[in-house]
């Protein structure tokens, strides 16, 4: 299936071309013809599925055939949870619109208001906003939404996470009641099915895993290690392997500031990007990390949320994240388009619980190695496999009597949402190499090995 099949017009075909696509991905397949037909849509998928453009190029399809925007008018509202992600989302929509005659911008907060508020005097045809700021520019009369037609939001899980629900009820209030709505998400928990539920209406309901390019060029490794001598391993394993770009997740804000500290009295250049960072200072530490001017960019699980950054070859894990979901997000940030990379974990014996959700989630055991020189004091107990899968957490499946008939391709052929949990973890593992023939794994007999091999 191509592109032009679709039913795009020919100057987002051009676009697209432009930018080296060939095939549309999973969700675009399904995402495209779903909002073209004017249908609302609720998709489970997380960033690297392709989804912004699956969204973005029928959006613009449909608003290039509409009437444009009036004054401080906005026809579609693309709500996302970060700065990063907005400016994201937006470069894409002037990408994919680049060959239409349509108006799009960006508002984030951490920046000069009044520049956003001369931009949306015009009116603009597709805005890409986070909410806080958002609510600020429509209490200064900057913004109307008389001519809304869509509204998307973008990482809901995030958003709810970030704690932005008041804020998106507020703006869901302001909204006229006949629009079509689009939701992504890349968990669907109970929250997100209560604001499902007073927004979209009939929705298309679509669920993919992450490209399987990804999935399958990536090699994972625990590293057992004491909490205290974290840092000293990663300082080692950067130096001896010669690592050049390497994203590492920390849990708090503080953890990543600490890192960053260490790592530079060592000698290596890195960056913190988290949510007291100012605007500023994160566009510049992302800048370094991709021009090659910082080789490590330290990084919490939100602010990196939706970043893309292509072909990363190494992400580390300093500290498990809490959410086990979290683990595939950070996962899916190296071995992009097909290059190959790894992701390590460095893991102290306090993280087991972690470990565990982790390995329950993909169900499968996560290969241990020890690093000479690092083994740790306190060990990091065996692993066993629980194979049951933890709850199903995606959209629900549609009711039997389900009035437009349309359901994701699983839906529709009747699988229980806990075997197609199963099966999605399970297939997604065996893509990444790692073999789940035994189901316990001892840590005794832990494959050692030098720093170079990782
Ligand atoms: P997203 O999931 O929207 O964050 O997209 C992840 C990456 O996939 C971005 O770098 C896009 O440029 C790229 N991408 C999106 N659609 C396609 C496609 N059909 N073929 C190849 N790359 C794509």
């Amino acid at each position: 299936m191509c592109f032009a099949s679709l039913g795009l017009s020919a100057p987002i075909l051009k676009a697209v071309t432009e930018e080296g696509y060939d095939t549309p991905t999973p969700i675009q397949l399904e995402a495209i013809p779903a909002v073209l037909a004017g249908k609302d849509v609720m998709a489970a998928a997380q960033t690297g599925t392709g989804k912004t453009a699956g969204f973005t190029l029928p959006i613009l399809d449909k608003l290039s055939k509409g009437e444009q925007a009036k004054a401080n008018q906005v026809r579609a509202l693309i709500l996302t949870p970060t700065r990063e992600l907005a400016a994201q989302v937006a470069e894409s929509v002037a990408t994919y619109g680049k060959h239409l005659p349509l108006r799009s911008t960006v508002v984030f907060g951490g920046v000069k208001i009044n520049p956003q508020m001369m931009k949306l005097r015009k009116g603009v045809d597709i805005l890409v906003a986070t909410p806080g700021r958002l609510l600020d520019l429509y209490n200064q009369n900057a913004l109307r939404f008389k001519q809304l037609e869509v509204l998307v939001l973008d990482e809901a899980d995030r958003m709810l996470d970030m704690g932005f629900i008041h804020d998106i009820r507020k703006i869901l209030a302001l909204l006229p009641t006949q629009r079509q709505n689009l939701m992504f998400s890349a968990t669907f928990s109970t929250d997100i099915r209560k604001l499902a539920k007073g927004l979209v209406n009939n929705p298309v309901e679509i669920s993919v895993s992450p490209r399987n390019t990804t999935v399958k060029s990536v090699g994972q490794w625990v590293l057992p290690v004491d909490k205290a001598r974290k840092a000293a391993l990663l300082t080692h394993l950067i130096q001896e392997n010669q690592w050049e770009q390497v994203l590492v997740f920390t849990k708090t804000k503080h953890g990543a500031n600490r890192l960053t500290r260490q790592l530079e009295t060592h000698g290596i250049n890195a960056a913190a990007i988290h949510g007291n960072k100012s605007q500023g200072a994160r566009t510049k530490a992302l800048a370094d990390f991709k021009n090659g001017t910082s080789q490590v960019l330290v990084a919490t699980d939100i602010a990196a949320r939706g970043l893309d950054i292509d072909q990363l070859p190494h992400v580390v894990n300093f500290d498990l994240p809490n959410v086990p979901e979290d683990y595939v997000h950070r996962i899916g940030r190296t071995g992009r388009a097909g290059a190959t990379g790894e992701a390590v974990s460095l893991v102290s014996a306090d993280e087991f619980k972690q470990l565990s959700d982790i390995e329950r989630l993909i169900q499968n055991l996560l290969p241990r190695k020890l690093i000479d020189g690092f083994e740790p004091r306190h060990d990091v107990p065996e692993s066993h496999l629980n194979q049951r899968p933890p709850r199903a957490n995606r959209p629900k499946r549609a009711k039997p009597g389900h009035s437009d008939g349309q359901r994701s391709g699983e839906n529709a052929r009747g699988h229980k949402p806990a075997g197609k949990n199963k099966r999605h973890h399970t297939s997604g593992n065996k893509a990444a190499g790692v073999n789940s023939g035994k189901s316990v794994y001892r840590g005794n007999q832990s494959q050692r090995t030098t720093a170079k091999s990782v």
